[in-house]
């Protein structure tokens, strides 16, 4: 027998841990426990994020702030877990699990470092029959993503009104768009309970939060504040004031904030003086800043309607130049108007990387892109362009490769890495897939109402920016309505 290569021993622990989880019940994760979102802005709440968010009920709260992770819902889902059954709402793992062989989420994220601290508690009691935990237990999760505003100063053509103040306004004032999906009107986030609560308003979740949090801090394994615009939200700063000033700081703490690098200069300068103290000072392990973009130039400030090219690149390398220590990744949702220029994104990611991969950084490979494909809203994804402009794609992975081959010239580094290079790749192989005749005639028509109402409303001119289209809009212009509903 030869020695293992990784992969086989990350295959072998991850067998491990599904013998583990198994042993509990089949449906069992520690994600239900260890790993939450928590959207502040309208109290709702999901572990993981895969399930769909539910209400976090005041009454709860007001009991005990750790509710807005521990939800009696959540808590009849865990027992479930206990008990040999399978929540429903975790029916994105079950899927995996019964249609292919690869390891679910439910696998995954419980292999997860944060999940570790976990294990201890699912072991059985003395008399063997009960474990230490118990399902009506609260307990502080280790990896805690949390949204305090949907203040945001973009409103991006695949965003929500919850998520976007900007898009809340313009919706409030000339209502949903005329897709066939009446795409971002109110009447869906009002029957689902996720109307924001304006954040200039007194808000009992964040309330809610400051009360728990100083206990939750000191459990923390992962951090991360996402939004609407973080910076834009003065709690953002209050997280980054009370790791400053606290006597216990958390050491081990993975911090992580997403910024549409668009946020005022004053508030840029003080998010990266507050940054700079955290991480000089040794307050936190890891440092992680995430910002978006899906393209270059102007058309990239089409998709990411506020957004301002230049000022965006240079916010990042202002942020790469006075912050030593942070990476920052480029979480890239690549949707049908990306393909058209990413090639020059990745030229420019290219000579970030070049200039700013420093092994004085948390993570040697420290300016990276993370690119996933846009599913929602399914009039903007990629599948629905027509072949020719979808082997764009494929030649920008060409591109990555044949940069790669190049190498750093000083240090003679891997420039992408393989995940870089795989995620695009995984993008053009899904566009090959069988696509529903239907469905795709229903996103190019709503493809074209969306972005005619979108012209008129904020003054845009799609054709101006992506004249390739031409052609391909004319041919979505001519669908009827009639034949897509
Ligand atoms: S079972 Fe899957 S969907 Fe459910 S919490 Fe775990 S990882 Fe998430
Ligand atoms: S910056 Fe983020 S929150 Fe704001 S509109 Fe764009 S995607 Fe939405």
């Amino acid at each position: 027998m030869g020695m293992k290569t990784q992969a086989e021993k990350d295959v072998h622990e991850l067998n491990k841990t599904k013998g583990r989880l198994d042993s509990v019940g089949c449906g069992m994760c520690v994600a239900k426990w260890m790993q939450v979102t928590i959207h502040l802005q309208n109290g709702h709440t999901h572990s993981c994020h895969h399930p769909r968010t539910h209400k976090i009920p005041l009454d709860e709260i007001k009991k005990d702030p750790s509710a807005l992770h521990n939800t009696w819902y959540k808590k009849h889902a865990r027992k479930e877990m206990l008990t040999d059954a399978r929540p429903s709402e975790c029916d994105y793992c079950w899927n995996v699990e019964d249609n292919s062989d690869v390891f679910s989420d439910r696998i995954l994220k419980s292999n997860e470092p944060w999940a570790k601290s976990f294990w201890d508690k699912i072991q059985h009691k003395k008399d063997n029959k009960n474990y230490l935990i118990d399902w009506r237990e609260n307990v502080n999760p280790t990896y805690v993503e949390v949204v305090f505003s949907n203040a945001c100063n973009f409103k991006c053509s695949y965003c929500a009104p919850h998520i976007s103040t900007q898009w809340m306004n313009e919706i409030k004032d000339k209502g949903g768009y005329p897709t066939t999906t009446k795409f971002n009107s109110l009447g869906g986030l009002k029957h689902s309970q996720l109307m924001p609560i304006p954040h200039k308003e007194e808000n009992p979740y964040v309330e809610a939060f400051w009360k728990w949090w100083p206990d939750l801090y000191q459990d923390l394994h992962t951090f991360r504040i996402t939004g609407g615009e973080p910076l834009l939200s003065k709690d953002t700063f209050k997280v980054l004031d009370y790791i400053i000033k606290t006597d216990k700081p958390n050491k081990n703490l993975v911090l992580s904030v997403n910024t549409n690098m668009g946020a005022p200069d004053e508030l840029m300068d003080k998010f990266i003086e507050k940054v700079k103290i955290i991480t000089e000072r040794n307050l936190v392990k890891d440092f992680q800043i995430f910002t978006s973009i899906d393209g270059w130039g102007t058309k990239s400030e089409y998709i990411r309607h506020g957004l301002n090219y230049r000022a965006f690149w240079k916010n990042c390398e202002k942020t790469l130049t006075k912050l030593t220590k942070p990476s920052l990744t480029f979480m890239v949702t690549y949707n049908a108007l990306s393909v058209f220029n990413f090639d020059l994104f990745i030229e420019q990611l290219y000579l970030l990387k070049e200039k700013y991969n420093s092994v004085d950084r948390y993570t040697s490979n420290s300016v990276v892109a993370d690119i996933s494909y846009l599913r929602h809203p399914s009039h903007q994804s990629v599948r629905i362009l027509p072949k020719v402009f979808q082997e764009n794609i494929q030649s920008q992975v060409n591109l990555m490769h044949s940069i790669q081959e190049k190498g750093f010239t000083e240090k003679g580094d891997d420039v992408f890495s393989h995940m870089e290079m795989e995620k695009l790749q995984r993008i053009y192989d899904w566009c090959q897939g069988d696509i529903d005749e239907k469905s795709l005639k229903r996103n190019r028509y709503d493809f074209y109402q969306f972005f005619t109402e979108h012209d008129k409303r904020r003054k845009t001119n799609i054709l101006g920016v992506f004249p390739e289209i031409k052609q391909f809009w004319e041919e979505c212009s001519k669908i009827k309505k009639d034949e897509v509903v």
